[in-house]
């Protein structure tokens, strides 16, 4: 069928249909088996099994096939896949009546694997191990993104540290991609811009048994523009950010229904894939549905995940440029014009906010931390009239990573002789973790020593390298990183808010800790900056300066070109990890959870998910008064970064009997560490969590609101146009809130209550169509103030037409005015929430 199958032996056949599928990247026999082909190869091919096949011989393959060793992974590998695909997995078991139901994941990166390189940082790879749960927990999901011509970039650092970023442009032959077929045909769809129609090759990707479409520009037909539209991942101008994204939104709804995939379930990951929404609900009204009915089908569908919680962050685009690009779009929805502007209308700067569309076009919203959840509430409060924050609609999933992917080989063989058999489907039992204790702290010490020198010797191959290529004398022979140092990791991506220099600010301190006779810590960093990112570089080139000075010359050092490759030799052979972003910029983070499953101890500041996950005994915060200003902030966690190291970490980690022997304490807190983070911050929970939250709810509303021709949606918008064109009229006239109603000694008695009743106007709208509630607060026992709403009811008759008495009961002691609100909001059935409408009628 193909140029593969041709090279390959018979008893070899299937491992074309292996090498197409990402599943190998997570799987131990398929890995060793492509592995073993040829070892060193299996470097030079960067670990890409399509390229492996491509590059072995026939005289290779006839060898193989009758090597024994050979046919036995082979076998081993394809019965592996076999029984994956083969069995019924959670969802399936959970959810049976949704079997079938598809769920479009939309992102503008997917981060699989180093061979496919078409990420550029955590976004990325979230999206990533997304998809691999999804397929490990058998959710019918399919993924769209674009495949670019030349990924992000590769970075290189030169003699005096400036960032060279080289541009590969990629064979996609070469890829473990194929294009997308249909009734036997490729698979091409045509997306509308200013003056001409883009043709769009629809690629495939499988990653276990999780379908991922990517749309390529580069074909023949459109013009040399046009073809490098998805060329490079965040490259290029405004021009070509918006064009990307009405390729990947509104191009990937296109190919979709080029490929027959009507899901019921869309996910915009973050705001640069929103135009989906403008698409379908341009299919819905080219269906005969009204714009209203259109935009609620759509909202019921839809679930957004924002990731960034800074509004300077969020893509928006002016109002002329929107309008420039999207005019064909605009023009065949004519009469809805200025309603579609709107959507993404950001008022204060005139911008169409790609961020608001999502908002406004996803019933359901999530931040990706528990803090990131708060923050995102308080950032969009505007979006919801003036309710507290805490009330609006924005909730959060916990980011999580892919723990097979993650995690060392020789950690899972170690869990697969202390933990219950099915560890690896049932991740997220906290129970069976605790297993792990069972294991000799040698056997625990053994492994992470031996993480640690594989990660030295990588590090030094990676640092002879840009020597050699920057014409630097060979300096092979002197003090490069020992296994017996304490050894702290940093890498991510070099934004300016991680604060990777922050750690230099007091050179002097560091050269103690660093140069200790005694107790040395030695630093390994890695990270590419946007090549836009002025700053972000001169961070690296400040890093690698100071990695070149005497006193730090092989202790501290800095590896060129980040990505999931060496990743995974970092978080899996440090000793800690590191990690200081200004809080709350981080929204979740995930490096530090890929560290932990590997017994790494993360050390951070109190951001993203180790806010929520860090327990006083499972690693170390870096920290800081949070009510202060952001110089104060800095002050703090300069300080308490060097304190903790000085007087925590370096001596629980020096802590032992003698040089070589074990250090039980620090043993002790890797298993801590791993036991209560890993069953929680893995993408099977998270995967879990988005199914339980918001996947299966959004399934029955899709459902439900399509139903005898979208009549739920037809209903829903009706009645919110109602509300909103009598909303107006609605008014608290009344309120009877007795007092004094009690005695002193009473009022101190919090369960004594009273009745409240409140006269409401209501105008035209039926009372059975409103809600009538309380809103107070009430202190906790931790001191945190939390609200409580306690619903009215309504009181005898009318008490004259459109105006109505509701009764609720209170504690005594509080009066209305100072200490509680009385409030008005319409409500229905169908609304996915309580503030499914702005209009709030609060005394
Ligand atoms: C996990 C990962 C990231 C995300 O790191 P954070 O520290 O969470 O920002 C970025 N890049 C690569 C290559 C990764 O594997």
């Amino acid at each position: 069928m193909t140029q593969y199958s041709a090279l390959l032996p018979e008893r070899l056949s299937r491992l074309e249909e292996l090498a197409y599928n990402l599943w190998f990247s997570w799987n131990e026999e398929a890995l060793e088996l492509f592995r073993s082909i040829h070892p060193v190869k299996w470097e030079t091919v960067y670990h890409s099994p399509v390229r492996m096949l491509l590059e072995t011989s026939p005289e290779d393959w006839a060898r193989l096939a009758s090597d024994e060793a050979f046919i036995d992974l082979y076998e081993k590998a394809i019965a592996s896949w076999d029984a994956y695909t083969g069995r019924k997995a959670w969802f399936q078991e959970t959810y049976p009546q949704h079997i079938g139901r598809h769920i479009a994941y939309f992102s503008a990166e997917f981060g699989f694997h180093e061979s496919l390189p078409i990420y550029s940082g955590g976004l990325g790879v979230l999206a990533g191990d997304h998809c691999k749960s999804a397929s490990d927990l058998g959710l019918p999901l399919v993924a769209v993104g674009l495949l670019y011509k030349r990924g992000y970039f590769n970075q290189k650092i030169d003699h005096q540290g400036t960032q060279i970023s080289e541009q590969v442009t990629y064979d996609f032959n070469k890829l473990a991609v194929r294009p997308a077929i249909r009734n036997n045909e490729e698979v091409h769809v045509f997306v509308e811009l200013p003056g001409r129609a883009v043709r769009l090759k629809v690629w495939e990707v499988r990653v276990g048994n999780v379908p991922v479409y990517l749309l390529d520009a580069d074909v023949d037909g459109n013009s040399y523009d046009d073809r490098s539209l998805t060329a490079q991942l965040y490259g290029g101008n405004q021009d070509t950010r918006i064009q990307q994204e009405i390729i990947l939104g509104m191009g990937g709804i296109l190919a979709l229904r080029a490929l027959e995939l009507y899901p019921y379930v869309y996910h915009i990951n973050e705001g640069h894939a929103a135009f989906l929404s403008l698409e379908r609900i341009r299919e819905h009204i080219r269906g005969g549905l009204p714009f209203s009915a259109a935009l609620e089908m759509v909202r019921a569908s839809t679930i957004f995940t924002t990731h960034t919680p800074v509004p300077a962050g969020h893509d928006a685009f002016p109002v002329g440029m929107f309008e420039h690009y999207l005019g064909e779009l605009l023009y065949s929805l004519n009469a809805d014009r200025q309603a579609i502007v709107e959507l993404g209308l950001d008022r204060s700067k005139n911008v169409f906010n790609m961020t608001y569309l999502a908002m406004n076009t996803a019933t359901m919203r999530n931040g990706v931390s528990e803090l990131h959840g708060a923050v995102s509430r308080d950032m969009f409060k505007g979006f919801h009239g003036n309710l507290n924050a805490s009330e609006i609609p924005i909730g959060h999933v916990t980011n999580g990573v892919h723990l097979r992917t993650w995690m060392a080989r020789e950690w899972k063989e170690l869990l697969d002789r202390y933990l219950p058999e099915n560890w690896r489907t049932h991740q997220s039992g906290r129970e069976q973790w605790a297993a792990l204790a069972d294991a000799p702290e040698e056997t625990l010490w053994d492994i992470r020593q031996r993480l640690k020198e594989r990660l030295i010797l990588y590090a030094k191959t990676n640092v002879e390298e840009q020597r050699r290529r920057n014409g630097q004398p060979d300096d092979s022979g002197s003090v490069f990183l020992r296994p017996d140092v304490l050894t702290i990791g940093f890498a991510r991506r070099f934004a300016t808010y991680k604060r990777a220099t922050l750690i230099f600010r007091d050179q002097e301190r560091l050269d103690r800790l660093v140069n200790d006779p005694e107790r040395p810590v030695q630093f390994i960093f890695a990270g590419k900056a946007h090549p836009a990112d002025i700053p972000g570089q001169k961070l690296l080139r400040d890093i690698y300066q100071l990695s070149q000075t005497d006193r730090f010359r092989g202790k501290i050092v800095l590896l060129e070109n980040y990505d999931m490759n060496m990743a995974r030799y970092l978080v899996q052979g440090v000793d800690v990890w590191l990690n200081n972003p200004k809080r709350p910029y981080e929204a979740s983070g995930t490096s530090g959870e890929k560290a932990a499953l590997n017994g790494v101890l993360n050390f951070s500041v109190l951001d993203g998910w180790w806010q929520e996950g860090y327990d006083g005994e499972n690693g170390w915060s870096i920290d800081a008064d949070n009510r202060a200003d952001e110089e104060t902030q800095e002050k703090e966690n300069q300080e308490s970064l060097y304190s903790v190291l000085e007087k925590k970490i370096v001596p629980l980690y020096y802590n032992r009997e003698e040089q070589a022997a074990v250090p039980v304490q620090w043993v002790k807190r890797m298993v801590h560490s791993i036991e209560t983070l890993a069953p929680q911050y893995n993408t099977d929970r998270m995967v879990q969590d988005y199914t339980n939250l918001y996947y299966t709810k959004i399934m029955d509303r899709s459902l439900h609101f399509s139903t005898d021709n979208y009549a739920a949606a037809t209903r829903m918008a009706d009645y919110k146009r109602f509300i909103r064109t009598k909303w107006w009229a609605v008014k608290i006239v009344g309120v009877e809130d007795p007092y004094p109603p009690v005695s002193f000694a009473e009022s101190l008695d919090k369960r004594l209550l009273k009745t409240i009743g409140v006269i409401v106007h209501l105008g035209e709208i039926w009372y059975k169509d409103v809600a009538v509630e309380a809103l107070y607060w009430e202190e906790q026992a931790n001191g945190a103030w939390v609200p409580v709403v306690v619903p009215f009811s309504l009181f005898g008759e009318a008490v004259s037409p459109g105006t109505y008495k509701f009764e609720g009961r209170l504690p005594a002691h509080l009066r209305h005015g100072p200490h509680f609100q009385l409030r008005v909001r319409p409500i229905s059935p169908d609304f996915a929430h309580d503030f499914e409408m702005n209009e709030v009628t609060m005394l």
